[in-house]
């Protein structure tokens, strides 16, 4: 039997009578890369959410690594610092220093002392291509500096799956590229990662299987050849004419 890294069952997720994930099966494998596409309002942030709790599941299960999250005996805190998620819109804590940023969870949560957190997190950030950045305040960034600091504030409490929604959107168009490099780096390198994006040139190069979702369903997925060249079902011909 195959040890999935994330493991999802016949979710579903309502907000009041707003019926949003209706019953999504869910399963990516270790060093598996998941791109995950679809219509605005489709639900993918929704799910990248109940992945690690931002967000409580109506009902189905979620494994997470052998652990089933929706457990009431399940350390959600202990689970979560095994998934890192990076978001649109950066969330970097603005009054403490790039360096900071980065060593707080490790730190704060005893996984490491000051001066091997300081040394990790001089390390990722050369990862990122922001080795002189150590000092910095965030507000003296670009976006997609910042963007690559909160990849590498998530990368610092060395998580097994990485969790990614729309890394890019909020970017000004020269700064993706920089952002997307990072992010094919920790892909060949071996992360398990699943990312909702709508940069098509980046799942077909980085992506191993594509999900398109619709109206809270995974309607089709597959190799980003077949999804993207011979999609089977019209909702996925429809949105891929729109955004390609
Ligand atoms: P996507 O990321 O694919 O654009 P979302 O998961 O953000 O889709 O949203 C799916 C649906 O869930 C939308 O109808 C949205 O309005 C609704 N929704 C998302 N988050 C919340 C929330 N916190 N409260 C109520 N409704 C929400
Ligand atoms: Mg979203």
């Amino acid at each position: 039997m195959t040890e999935y890294k994330v493991d999802v069952t016949n979710l579903q997720k309502s907000y009041g009578s707003n019926h949003v994930l209706k019953g999504i099966d869910f399963k990516v494998a270790n060093n598996e890369v998941v791109v995950l596409i679809g219509p605005s309002g489709s639900g993918k942030s929704t799910l990248l959410r109940c992945l690690n709790k931002l967000e409580e599941p109506t009902s189905g299960s979620i494994v997470i690594d052998g652990q089933d999250i929706s457990l009431p005996s399940t350390n959600i805190d202990k689970a979560r610092e095994n998934i890192g998620m990076v978001f649109q819109h950066f969330n970097l804590f603005n009054n403490m220093t790039v360096g900071e940023n980065i060593m707080l969870a490790p730190v704060e949560l005893g996984k490491m002392d000051r001066q091997t957190a300081e040394t990790e997190a001089r390390q990722l950030l050369e990862t990122v291509g922001l080795s002189d950045k150590f000092d910095a305040m965030p507000a003296s960034l670009s976006g997609g500096q910042k963007q690559r600091v909160a990849i590498a504030r998530a990368l610092a409490m060395n998580p097994d799956v990485m969790l990614f929604d729309e890394p890019t959107s909020a970017l000004d168009p020269e700064m993706v590229g920089d952002v997307l490099e990072v992010m094919k780096e920790l892909a060949k390198n071996g992360m398990t990662m699943v990312v909702v994006t709508h940069e098509m040139g980046f799942a077909k190069e980085v992506a191993d299987r594509v999900v398109f979702m619709a109206d809270g369903y995974v309607v089709e997925e597959g190799k980003p050849e077949a999804v993207f060249d011979h999609p089977q079902h019209d909702r996925t011909k429809a949105f891929l004419d729109k955004v390609i």
